[in-house]
């Protein structure tokens, strides 16, 4: 109690200070020097997720999740992944996966059938959680029984590290679906040797969904006593995030900019207090994105490959797009691209404020997504009335994501909040310019456009208001039309940066290694 006093009374200035030094502080006290981290006996690393790519993906997470542990483990670390076996992963990939044996899961009075299914690829050694009864299902989230399909994955995270053989210095989880890992991790398992001294990490992707339940599944699904009840118990309900939150040793999120955000209640969704009291252990590591995958001069989704050099076949890109969704092409016309989901989060709001008198312009919008209903409908009505200008493709669609990368100039993301935004970073890979609103991650990748100093990597504006969005299309549009040399270098500086896990994988090794 004393603690949270202390920790409310901090000034904004002191989290700022607290969240960029007090963590990075106690990495640089153990010498954590990047270079050193692959010389010394391997890191071994578990990553808990309910979704990674190739196998499952309805995100960022997935995109993280499938690129981060390649690049750790090129950086001497050994990272091993545990991930859902869901109905929905490729035959393809199940083919060439592996039966190492199976355990029983508690939960509650339950016991729970858990097979283990081994897959290697890229350097990584992937382990896969059987239960059909949890995991043969359309969608990966959003049923009834979710409580109880992630609290048994939490656990079997851990129930199958004898079995697979595997002891991990640090088990690191994702987002509200693995968080019971380092609350079970506590509560149930440090008595025994093999999990006494695993250190854990948690990230926050997205703090709106926090995995919160009704209390009885206390007892019934968790198998709490009272004491362990208040790990989980916040605001009247069992919240799974907040359980990491208390148990995790180290809290991540993914941009420096969200990492305060969140200590803010517009952000928080109602866990801002806990987070305050933890203020001491939360620190934001910026996403990168997976270059390889995401190269415009290999990948086969594109009309036409291209590179910084050749950035002018963006245009065949164009005209084979246009021609795809029969909309008329001309070169002179900015296309302007949103692949997003669609929800309150990403700003649809303000667009559909603003889109009669945005389509006034001679631009075309292109817009990819799905989520929630009423937007898909609003959308596809409005694609009716402006057909030869708008085309909206209600779809989750990786290889048209990727066309419309390539042919786009610029890329919208209005978002109310994004904890970092992977879409900017692989648009700006395609020479795709962004147009964004400054919060969490893309205030931290996207640098404003000025041009008299010519520096800047996109647009942007602060206010979350549909009419500040709109003039600073209006600016991106000017530039397009009326500065045009300033429009192809800010469009070199996109393709310039470097959005390379490298720097981010380095830093989370530090973080371990402190750990
Ligand atoms: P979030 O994780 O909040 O959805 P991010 O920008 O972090 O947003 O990541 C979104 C990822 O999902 C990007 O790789 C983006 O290209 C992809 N994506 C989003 N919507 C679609 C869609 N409709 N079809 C294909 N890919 C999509």
């Amino acid at each position: 109690m004393a603690e949270t006093k202390k920790a409310v009374k901090k000034t904004q200035k002191d989290k700022d200070d607290i969240l960029t030094k007090s963590v990075k502080k106690s990495v640089i006290s153990t010498g954590g020097e990047t270079k050193k981290v692959g010389n010394m006996s391997k890191m071994k690393i578990l990553f808990v997720t309910s979704e990674a790519a190739p196998y499952s993906r309805s995100g960022g997470l997935g995109d993280v999740a499938g690129a981060l542990p390649q690049q750790l483990n090129e950086l001497g670390a050994d990272t091993r992944i545990v991930t859902p076996l869901y109905s929905s992963i490729p035959s393809t990939l199940r083919q060439s996966m592996k039966f190492l044996g199976s355990t029983m899961v508690t939960l509650g009075w339950r016991r729970q059938y858990c097979g283990i299914f081994e897959h290697k690829s890229n350097g990584i050694t992937y382990y896969f959680i059987d239960n059909e009864y949890y995991f043969k299902r359309e969608a990966l989230y959003g049923h009834y029984d979710d409580a109880e399909r992630f609290a048994f994955f939490a656990r079997a995270a851990l129930d199958i590290l004898p079995i697979v053989d595997f002891a991990p210095d640090v088990i690191h989880s994702h987002d509200w679906h693995s968080a019971m890992t380092p609350v079970f991790l506590n509560v149930f398992y440090r008595g025994i040797d093999r999990y006494k001294n695993i250190k854990t990490i948690f990230t926050i992707h997205n703090i709106e969904f926090q995995g919160k339940f009704d209390r009885c599944i206390i007892g019934d699904i968790l198998g709490f006593d009272a004491q362990s009840e208040r790990l989980v118990s916040y605001n009247g309900c069992i919240n799974y995030m907040k359980g990491a939150i208390e148990c995790a040793d180290l809290i991540t999120t993914v941009s420096e900019s969200y990492a305060k955000e969140i200590l803010n209640p517009y952000y928080a969704y109602g866990l801002e207090n806990i987070l305050n009291e933890k203020i001491d252990k939360i620190c934001g590591v910026v996403n990168g994105i997976d270059i390889k995958l995401y190269n415009p001069e290999t990948d086969n989704c594109l009309f036409e490959k291209f590179n910084a050099k050749t950035i002018d076949k963006k245009l065949e890109n164009k005209k084979s797009l246009c021609e795809l969704f029969n909309l008329p092409y001309d070169p002179n016309i900015p296309m302007i691209a949103m692949v997003t989901r669609l929800t309150a989060q990403k700003g649809i709001d303000l667009l559909v404020a603003v889109i009669d008198e945005l389509l006034l312009a001679k631009i075309q919008l292109v817009i990819i997504g799905t989520g929630d209903w009423k937007y898909e409908m609003l959308l596809s009505d409005l694609e009716h009335k402006y057909s030869n200008k708008f085309e909206m493709i209600v779809k989750f669609n990786a290889d048209l994501a990727q066309k419309i990368y390539g042919a786009s100039d610029f890329i919208l993301m209005p978002s109310r909040f994004e904890p970092c935004g992977l879409s900017q970073m692989i648009a700006m890979r395609y020479g795709t310019v962004p147009i964004v609103r400054e919060t969490g991650g893309l205030k931290d990748t996207v640098q404003p456009y000025n041009k008299f100093e010519k520096t800047g990597n996109g647009f942007s504006f602060a206010t979350y208001n549909a009419h500040d969005m709109l003039n600073t299309i209006w600016f991106a549009l000017d530039t397009y039309y009326n500065d045009k040399e300033g429009f192809v270098n800010l469009r070199q500086r996109c393709l310039d940066t470097d959005f390379s896990w490298k720097k981010s994988a380095e830093q989370y090794l530090q973080l371990y290694k402190a750990l």
